[in-house]
């Protein structure tokens, strides 16, 4: 179920459980700022994604409201789980809000590769 990309931040998000050690994730990097683990459900060899460990609940709020810090570490973060895929290509997806299909409402970055990846958006029915 899509969800809306906007604040209010809700604390109990699946990420925000997963950040918190309550869920466990298949974890490929942490850093201070960052964590990177495999997506529960594969469109492609690889997908993982990307999240920032601060309470940002789509794209359009990690964008206005992260500290340059903050976007700096969760960029460099996805640069160095994407760095593998560099021979290839890989595809980097970031949903918002509902037109996008967002369901998980903390900011993440998707990576995927592995795979010649197809159109990068599907034709209107
Ligand atoms: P979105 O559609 O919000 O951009 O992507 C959310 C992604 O999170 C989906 O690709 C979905 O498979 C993944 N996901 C949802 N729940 C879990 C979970 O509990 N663990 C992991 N690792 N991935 C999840």
């Amino acid at each position: 179920m899509p969800v809306n990309g906007l604040p209010p931040y809700d604390t109990n998000n699946i990420f925000a459980r997963i950040l918190r050690g309550e869920i466990p994730c298949k974890k490929v990097l942490e850093t201070e700022y960052a964590l990177a683990f495999h997506d529960i459900a594969p469109q492609a060899p690889t997908h993982i994604l990307i999240i920032p460990k601060g309470a940002y609940v789509s794209a359009s709020d990690f964008n206005t409201q992260a500290s340059p810090e903050e976007m700096a570490g969760l960029w460099r973060a996805v640069a160095e789980v994407a760095k593998p895929l560099e021979a290839t290509g890989y595809r980097i997806i970031c949903n918002m809000g509902v037109d996008a299909g967002q369901e998980v409402p903390h900011f993440h970055v998707h990576v995927l590769g592995g795979r010649p990846l197809g159109v990068m958006v599907a034709k209107p029915a």
